[in-house]
């Protein structure tokens, strides 16, 4: 068993790493106190090649693999989960269905705009009385005279673009709802196979749980970074407070939760590599229990680092308070934490 990236991976992480440090972490605190969706940033990403990583090379894809894709997530998230949440979103939920299950023409039709960033397409599962029970889903298709005629709305869609919502965080993330009227889609575009729908929205949502969960592994390493500085440079009872075995005990258990938290991103990550196609029982288990573990370390991280802060952390000065609000919707998102652990008894035999 080798725990080191290879070569190519950890080409990827530092490449990220680097942009994330030089572009997205100066951007951040205006995107979240502006509500702004970094358009630039999207276009440089897609310079970069971060939407095409883990597709093949003859869609304009990058050919790496899904764990490229996740480190480069967790260094995007590291800076601002808001950015790290559209790039997640593109890749894992718009384009992986094209690539998955798409036919050739829909891949050479649709694929080199997704993957080179120039368009982001959404996933729209979730809607205003369905979101857990995804079987409860009303919108509904019918095929007439050579179209489908699309009925429905959806709610909470990442990447669409229309009606925005107030949030709580990610406010660099865009979030809207969707209604279709009698929308006419041409027959040809159908995904996958017909009936097939709701399968294919399960396999989706596993690379896009494995995802959420190294977006969170991204925002609990920038809680104990930013933590670890501020315990070192405030001072309180003539020393800095780093020197308390209190606060010294929190960023302990803070570096141990995100590194475990890592270790089973890259073990899930890795599996869902080799196994994609088929999903197996393990797979969908490491799924679940790495974001499952992931986003809640992220809100411990999150809540410790505010401590760490004092009355300086509630304040929008330090860049904890936005990993505060941010770190709330990893533990709903791509099914909540309730959900996966649903998931993992079920997989216990339960
Ligand atoms: C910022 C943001 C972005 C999003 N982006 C997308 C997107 O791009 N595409 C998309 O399709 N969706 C998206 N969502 C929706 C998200 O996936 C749903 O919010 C989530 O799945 C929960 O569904 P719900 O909000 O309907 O809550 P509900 O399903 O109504 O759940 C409410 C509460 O009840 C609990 N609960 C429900 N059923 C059970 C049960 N059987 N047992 C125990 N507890 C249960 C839940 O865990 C939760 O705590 C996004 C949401 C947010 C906030």
């Amino acid at each position: 068993m080798d725990f080191a990236l290879s070569q190519e991976q950890a080409a990827v992480r530092d490449l990220c790493r680097d942009f994330a440090r030089e572009v997205v972490t100066p951007a951040a605190e205006e995107l979240d106190r502006e509500h702004k969706f970094g358009y630039d940033i999207v276009r440089q990403m897609g310079e970069l090649g971060l939407f095409g990583l883990p597709f093949s090379e003859q869609y304009g894809g990058a050919g790496a693999d899904f764990l490229s894709l996740c480190l480069a997530i967790e260094e995007i998230s590291r800076a601002d989960a808001g950015v790290g949440i559209t790039l997640e979103a593109a890749v894992c939920l718009g384009a992986a269905p094209i690539h998955d299950f798409g036919t050739e023409e829909q891949k050479q039709a649709w694929l080199p705009d997704l993957l080179s960033g120039k368009k982001l397409w959404a996933f729209g599962l979730t809607e205003p009385h369905a979101g857990s029970d995804a079987g409860a889903t009303k919108t509904r298709a019918e095929l007439r005279d050579g179209e489908w005629v699309v009925n429905g709305a959806k709610q909470f869609i990442t990447n669409c673009g229309t009606d925005s919502y107030r949030k709580l965080g990610w406010h660099s993330s865009d979030t809207h709802p969707l209604s279709f009227e009698d929308c006419r889609v041409p027959e040809a575009n159908l995904l996958g196979t017909r009936g097939g729908g709701y399968r294919q929205f399960l396999h989706t949502l596993m690379g896009g749980r494995i995802a959420i969960a190294a977006l969170s592994v991204g925002v609990a390493q920038a809680c104990l970074d930013a933590s670890l500085a501020y315990a070192k440079e405030r001072h309180a009872f003539g020393a800095p407070i780093s020197k308390q075995q209190s606060i010294q005990f929190k960023l302990a258990d803070m570096a141990m939760e995100t590194e475990l938290a890592r270790t089973m991103v890259h073990k899930a990550a890795t599996a869902y590599h080799h196994g994609t196609g088929e999903t197996s029982d393990e797979v969908r288990m490491l799924a679940a229990m790495s974001k499952l573990y992931a986003s809640e370390t992220s809100k411990r991280a999150a809540d410790q680092a505010v401590q760490i802060h004092g009355g300086y952390g509630f304040m929008e000065d330090y860049p904890v308070a936005r990993y505060w609000r941010d770190v709330k919707v990893n533990e709903i998102g791509e099914g909540t934490s309730e959900v996966q652990r649903m998931l993992i008894a079920r997989l216990l035999g339960l």
